[in-house]
């Protein structure tokens, strides 16, 4: 975007206070950034606002030092306790639900419990702040390009002001219903996804121990109907894809943990309406013994628990 559109479509975009820069937050305020949103961004890591910083956000040393001025606060936080003490507050802090004016649209894209997404909404709703939980499916490439899912839970008229800020972001845009929806299809997705990336790992498996090239049957499976959507964007065989966490030594990315975090969510919330969840117990399971030395690594990483040598692919 040129700078002179930059600076003509200012005046008519709200402020935004963005909350939590790491693997997606960071491209995902860039996005902003570039689309002309005035940002001032908040995170623990001094590096993470350093990087916003050069992008052209103002850097704030608090979320209510972000908020300030801002009419709109987006969070992408790593799970339910950070967005708890970020909007309700913990010991150390006062929750930043308590300071913001009312009307503010605050929008979680943080995946986390969808309880505890409602308990955050009931506080917002008490306070006159409209909020949404929006989690996102595509992965930080998705977050670079700026296409995105987002999967919005909350009310008619906050998701109608949501939208257009959300389309800088992501390509489909998604009202699943009220408040914790939003979380709940994130779930149902990311078990699938669990589920789908340990099958495809296992699959090339057994075809490179029996001699197969891992790229060849990586496009056989593709053109099959073995085809999904790790095979499509996110092989997790190391030099199958470039540009993926696999070819980079599984830096980036997804992390295990998160995929833990997730699993461990779909995995409560099936228990909570006694649904059955056979593949997805199983794969909570196989994620649970790698992220004991691997959950920092991006969770294609289960290619490992087949195959050690990948690691030093
Ligand atoms: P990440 O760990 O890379 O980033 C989280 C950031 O939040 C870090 O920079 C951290 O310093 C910051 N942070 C933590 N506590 C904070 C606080 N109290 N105040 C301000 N900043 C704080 O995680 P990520 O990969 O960006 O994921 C963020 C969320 O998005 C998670 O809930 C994850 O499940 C979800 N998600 C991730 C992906 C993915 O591919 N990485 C895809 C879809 C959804």
């Amino acid at each position: 975007m040129s700078p002179t559109k930059h600076s003509d479509n200012q005046a008519t975009k709200p402020n935004i206070a963005f909350i939590g820069l790491g693997n997606m937050g960071a491209p995902m305020a860039e996005n902003l950034l570039k689309a002309g949103y005035p940002l001032s961004v908040y995170d623990l890591s001094a590096d993470a606002l350093k990087r916003l910083q050069n992008a052209g956000a103002t850097v704030a040393d608090s979320p209510l030092s972000a908020a300030t001025n801002a009419q709109v606060v987006i969070s992408m936080l790593p799970a339910g306790k950070h967005v708890h003490s970020v909007y309700l507050g913990d010991s150390g802090s006062k929750g930043l639900l308590l300071s913001l004016p009312k009307g503010t649209l605050v929008i979680d894209s943080s995946t986390i419990a969808a309880a505890d997404a409602r308990v955050v909404a009931d506080t917002a709703n008490k306070m006159g702040i409209d909020f949404l939980d929006a989690p996102v499916s595509g992965g930080t490439g998705g977050a670079v390009a700026g296409s995105l899912t987002f999967i919005v839970g909350g009310e008619e008229q906050a998701f109608a002001k949501a939208k257009p800020i959300l389309a800088v972001m992501g390509k489909n845009i998604f009202h699943a219903g009220e408040h914790g929806a939003g979380q709940v299809a994130k779930i149902c997705n990311n078990m699938l996804l669990g589920i789908l990336m340990a099958g495809t790992a296992e699959a090339i498996n057994l075809g490179v121990k029996n001699g197969l090239d891992a790229k060849v049957l990586s496009e056989i499976m593709l053109q099959s109907s073995g085809r999904n959507w790790t095979l499509e964007v996110y092989n997790p065989y190391p030099q199958v894809m470039d540009n993926v966490p696999s070819s980079h030594g599984y830096k980036g990315g997804f992390m295990t943990d998160l995929m833990q975090k997730d699993l461990n969510l779909a995995m409560e919330t099936a228990k909570a309406i006694g649904a059955e969840t056979p593949m997805g117990s199983k794969a909570t399971e196989l994620y649970q013994q790698h992220s004991v030395e691997h959950g920092d690594k991006d969770f294609s990483s289960i290619m490992a628990h087949h195959d050690k040598s990948v690691w030093s692919s």
